[in-house]
């Protein structure tokens, strides 16, 4: 059973159009790794922790060798909120903005938002697994339910 196949089914259409993110030097691998259908953190290659956001120098052991590495892609809701503003003007509110745990080290968080998912259902501990919704050249990770279906 393959976790994210690269035929770019891990992609989701959404009804809205994101702001592609700045893709700096030290972003770049992460924005696009998704492109493969494969998220990838910052991982200190010296005592293999992983970082993020990304970061040059690792802060646990002051190494400097930091490359990308492939997770799994799974996680858990830490904690979640619905946001109802309009910050973006081609986001229209409601939706669910919510920092998720990356299973592969506690603490590794990222703020997201999770899809395909009422509020709800929504719940911190809540098991979820990444996705991707294209923006530019930039595949921004996206939670959902992992065992979430009722629509396949
Ligand atoms: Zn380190």
């Amino acid at each position: 059973m393959t976790d994210a196949p690269p035929d770019g089914s891990a992609l989701v259409v959404e009804a809205f159009e994101r702001v592609a993110p700045p893709l700096t030097e030290r972003t770049a691998a992460f924005w696009t790794s998704g492109a493969d259908g494969v998220l990838r953190i910052a991982r200190c290659h010296g005592c293999g922790r992983y970082l993020h956001p990304p970061r040059p120098v690792c802060p646990a052991c002051r190494g400097r060798d930091v490359g990308f590495a492939p997770v799994s892609g799974r996680g858990t809701v830490w904690s979640w909120t619905l946001n109802r503003y309009g910050w973006v003007p081609s986001m229209p509110p409601p939706y669910v903005v919510a920092d998720v745990e990356l299973v592969e080290q506690p603490g590794l968080r990222l703020l997201t938002n999770v899809v395909d998912c009422s509020p709800e259902e929504l719940r911190v501990g809540l098991p979820v697994k990444v996705c991707f919704s294209r923006a530019g050249e930039a595949y921004i990770p996206l939670f959902r339910p992992e065992a979430g279906d009722g629509a396949g």
